[in-house]
C-alpha cells in the first residue's frame, strides 16, 4: 500500500512578498514531498495566503483596495518565486475561501458543544477616530522604563522592555494619531488551561510528533509551574468589528481571530484541492472528509521556530476536540542567517532577495542544493555564507557530480554512436557500491537528514572520480587496442552518473529532468537503482546541464541597493533619494509631449539576435498598412534579452515609439522602440519590464 500523506508548509501572511525564510521552508518542504513521490506515496501538498487580521485590513486601507483585492495583489506575485525555485505545492488556497469559512465555523461550534468555549469582559484601547480597538501593535508611546518615544504598545525597541500597551506614557493610536481610550469588550476564549485540553497536550506532544528539543520549549507551557499552575492561559480568539476575517456564528460584530482561521486553512486548501480533482464543491468536500477520516492518511507540517505554540499547542487541541485527526508530526526549522547570524526577516529588508537571485541569471537549484547541504531535522538556524555557497556549487555539485557526465558522455557519443557498453567486473563492483548506498540515502531522506543524505550521495561521487582518475579515459581514447576498455569505462561512469541522479532528483528536480533526456532512461526514482541502462542503451546527445557560480554573481546579489535605506520611517532619505534612481527630467509642455507618438503594438514575433546578448528583433504589429493594403510590420530592436525569452512575449500587446527617426544597427534598421522601465542603478537593481497596456486595447491605437 502506498502511503497517503498530507504536507503543508506555514501559510504565509498576505501582507508582502515572499522573503528567502520562506523559500528556505518551502524548499526544505518539497525535497521532502518529492523524496516521498519518488517513492510512490500520494502526497497532497498544499499552502495558501493567509488573509485575515488588523494588519491586512489597515495596510488595504492604506492603499486604497479592499481586503480581498489587496491579498488578491499579493497572491498574484506567488507565482513567480514558486515555479523559480520548482516548489511543486499542488493547490494553493486562501483563508478568506469558501472553505475556511465553513471549516472555522464548524470547528469552533464543536469545540463550543465540548464546554470548550467561554466569554469574558475585557479592557482594550479603542480609537475614537477610527472607532475601533485597537491591536497592540497600533498603539504607540512612551517607554514607561527609558522613556524612548515612539514605541510599540508590546515593547520597547530601544531598551528591550516588554509591558501592556495601558503602561505606555502619553499613549495615541498609530492609525489616527488619537488618543486611545480604554473600552470594555466581550471575547470569546479557547479554554486550553481546562484539564481535558492539559492530559491531552500532554499526551499528544510526547507521542513523538515534535521533535526534542521542541518538546522542552513546550513542557514549560503545559507542565504546572511552582504555583501548581500551567503557564498556558486560555486564548483569545475573538476581536470586534471592523475587522477582516471570519464572523463567529450567534455573535454579531465578534470574528475569529486570524490566527484561529489560519491553521485551519491548511484543511480548507486541502479541500479545495479534492473540489478540483472531482470537479465540483460538494463532491471535494466528500472526497475530503473522507481522506481524512482514513486512518491510513498521514498529517505533516512543515513550520519555523516562530510559531511553534500555534502549532503544537493550540492547533492540535483544536483539532481533537473538534473531532479531527491530530498531525502526526510538526516539523520545526529554524532561521536562515546570512554571515552575520540575524534573524532574516521582511522588516529588516534585503539580505537574500528571491527575485533578485533569479533575476541575476543565478540558477534556482543552486540555492535548493546549498540550503539542503545544511539542513537537518532539527529546529537549529543555519547559516548562509556566500563562499561556501560558492564553494559547495563548484566544488561538489559541479566539479564532483556533473563532470562525471561530462568527461564520459562525449567519448560514448563520438566513440561508440552513443550506445552503451559491457561493463567489466570492477566498474561492476563500484556500481554495486553506489546502488547499495539507496537504503542509507533513502532512509536519510525519509527522516529529513537532508545534509548527511547529500554528504553520502557526495563521498559515493567521490569514489565514482578516483575510478576516473585511475582509468584516465582521456588517455584511454588516444591508445591503439584500448576501445573496449574505453567504452567500459565510460559505460561505468554514465551509469554512475544515473544512480547519483536519482540520489540528489528530491532537491535537483530540473537538472534530473534533463538528465533522464540525455540518458534517455524515462523518470528515475529509487526503485529504479537497481537494474540499471542495458549494455547498446543508446544514450541523447550530452548538453551542458550546470554553469559554475560566478563570484560576481554573489557580488551583485548582496550589494545593498541604493535606495535601501528609502524604506519604513527614513523620511530624511526619502526626500533626497530620487524615485527610480534618477532625477527626473525639465518640465516639457503638452505640445512637446505631443510630438512623440505612442502607440498600441502586437508582438507578432520576436527572435534572438545572432552575435548579441542584449537584443532581442521584435516584429510588430501597429495595425499599418502598406500601399497595397498589406498589413506593414515594423522591424524592432529591443535591448531587453536579459529579462524576457522570444517566447514570452510573443502574441503580447505593447507601447512602441511610432515616430521615432529609424536607426541603422549593427544588425538591421530598427524602425522604432518598444517602452519598458528599468531603474537608474541597473546594477544594484536589476530587471528590465516591458510596458503591457491593459486587456482592450487594440493595435494601432495612439496613447495620449
Ligand atoms: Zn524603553
Amino acid at each position: 500500500m502506498p502511503r497517503q500523506l498530507f504536507v503543508t508548509t506555514a501559510l504565509p501572511y498576505a501582507n508582502a512578498p515572499f522573503h528567502i525564510g520562506h523559500m528556505m521552508e518551502y524548499i526544505q518542504a518539497d525535497i521532502w514531498v518529492r523524496f516521498q513521490r519518488m517513492h510512490g506515496s500520494a502526497v497532497h501538498f498544499v499552502c495558501a495566503d493567509d488573509a485575515h487580521g488588523a494588519p491586512i485590513m489597515i495596510a488595504a486601507e492604506k492603499a486604497g483596495k479592499t481586503p480581498q483585492q489587496f491579498v488578491a495583489d499579493i497572491a498574484a506575485g506567488r507565482k513567480e518565486y514558486l515555479d523559480g525555485f520548482h516548489i511543486s505545492f499542488d493547490n494553493w488556497h486562501s483563508t478568506d475561501g469558501a472553505e475556511n469559512h465553513q471549516l472555522a465555523q464548524d470547528i469552533y461550534r464543536a469545540l463550543k458543544k465540548n464546554g470548550l468555549i467561554d466569554t469574558r469582559t475585557i479592557e482594550q484601547f479603542f480609537d475614537p477616530d477610527k472607532n475601533m480597538f485597537l491591536p497592540d501593535r497600533f498603539i504607540k508611546g512612551e517607554c514607561p522604563k527609558c522613556h524612548a518615544k515612539d514605541q510599540y504598545g508590546d515593547n520597547c525597541e530601544v531598551c528591550g522592555a516588554v509591558y501592556s500597551p495601558t503602561e505606555l506614557i502619553n499613549p495615541y493610536s498609530a492609525l489616527s494619531g488619537a488618543t486611545p481610550v480604554l473600552r470594555t469588550s466581550e471575547h470569546f476564549f479557547f479554554k486550553l488551561s481546562d484539564p481535558r485540553c492539559l492530559a491531552f497536550l500532554d499526551q499528544w506532544t510526547q507521542s513523538g510528533a515534535v521533535q526534542p528539543e521542541v518538546l522542552n520549549k513546550i513542557a514549560e507551557w503545559i507542565e504546572p509551574g511552582e504555583d501548581g499552575k500551567p503557564k498556558m492561559g486560555d486564548w483569545d480568539i475573538s476581536r470586534d468589528a471592523p475587522y477582516f476575517g471570519i464572523e463567529i456564528p450567534d455573535a454579531p460584530g465578534k470574528y475569529f481571530y486570524v490566527w484561529l482561521d489560519a491553521p485551519i486553512g491548511y484543511l480548507a486548501s486541502l479541500q479545495n484541492r479534492f473540489a478540483k480533482i472531482e470537479g465540483d464543491a460538494a463532491k471535494g468536500a466528500a472526497a475530503y472528509t473522507a481522506f481524512m477520516a482514513d486512518p491510513a492518511t498521514e498529517q505533516y507540517h512543515f513550520i519555523g521556530k516562530d510559531i511553534i505554540t500555534f502549532h503544537t499547542l493550540f492547533w492540535p487541541a483544536m483539532l481533537h476536540f473538534s473531532g479531527r485527526k491530530t498531525p502526526n508530526a510538526v516539523f520545526v526549522h529554524g532561521f536562515l542567517t546570512i554571515n552575520s547570524g540575524e534573524k532574516m526577516s521582511k522588516s529588516r529588508g534585503t539580505g537574500l532577495n528571491p527575485l533578485k537571485y533569479l533575476s541575476l541569471g543565478m540558477n534556482p537549484e543552486w540555492l535548493r542544493y546549498y540550503l539542503a547541504t545544511k539542513l537537518t531535522p532539527r529546529n537549529e538556524d543555519i547559516e548562509f555564507s556566500p563562499e561556501d555557497f560558492m564553494a559547495r556549487v563548484n566544488s561538489d555539485l559541479i566539479g564532483k557530480y556533473i563532470n562525471i557526465a561530462s568527461r564520459a558522455a562525449g567519448f560514448i557519443s563520438k566513440r561508440f554512436g552513443g550506445k552503451l557498453g559491457a561493463v567489466s567486473p570492477d566498474g561492476a563492483g563500484l556500481l554495486d557500491t553506489l546502488r547499495e548506498g539507496q537504503d542509507t540515502i533513502a532512509a536519510l531522506y525519509e527522516s529529513r537528514e537532508f545534509a548527511k543524505a547529500l554528504r553520502e550521495v557526495m563521498l559515493l561521487a567521490d569514489k565514482v572520480n578516483a575510478y576516473v582518475d585511475a582509468n584516465k579515459p582521456w588517455e584511454l581514447a588516444k591508445k591503439e587496442g584500448m576501445e573496449a576498455r574505453l567504452h567500459d569505462v565510460c559505460t561505468v561512469c554514465i551509469e554512475a552518473f544515473r544512480l547519483l541522479t536519482i540520489y540528489l532528483k528530491p532537491v535537483l528536480p530540473a537538472l534530473a529532468a534533463s538528465v533522464e533526456t540525455f540518458l534517455n532512461s524515462g523518470p528515475l526514482s529509487f526503485g529504479k537503482a537497481n537494474g540499471g541502462l542495458p549494455a547498446g542503451h543508446a544514450i541523447g546527445e550530452y548538453q551542458h546541464l550546470m554553469q559554475r557560480v560566478d563570484i560576481k554573481q554573489l557580488d551583485a546579489l548582496f550589494e545593498a541597493p541604493a535606495l535601501a535605506v528609502a524604506a519604513q520611517g527614513a523620511t530624511e532619505t526619502v526626500a533626497t533619494t530620487p524615485p527610480g534612481g534618477e532625477a527626473l527630467a525639465p518640465t516639457i509642455t503638452i505640445d512637446d509631449f505631443a510630438k512623440v507618438d505612442l502607440r498600441i503594438a502586437s508582438i507578432v514575433n520576436c527572435e534572438a539576435v545572432e552575435g548579441s546578448t542584449k537584443l532581442l528583433r521584435l516584429t510588430l504589429d501597429a495595425g499599418e498598412k502598406d500601399d497595397a493594403g498589406q498589413p506593414r510590420m515594423r522591424n524592432v530592436f529591443s535591448g531587453i534579452a536579459s529579462a524576457y525569452k522570444p517566447e514570452d512575449l510573443v502574441g503580447k500587446l505593447t507601447v512602441l515609439v511610432a515616430n521615432l527617426a529609424p536607426r541603422k544597427m549593427k544588425f538591421g534598421v530598427s524602425e522604432g522602440m518598444v517602452l519598458a522601465a528599468s531603474h537608474g542603478d541597473e546594477k544594484a537593481n536589476p530587471g528590465i519590464y516591458i510596458l503591457n497596456p491593459w486587456p482592450g486595447a487594440q493595435p494601432g491605437m495612439r496613447i495620449h
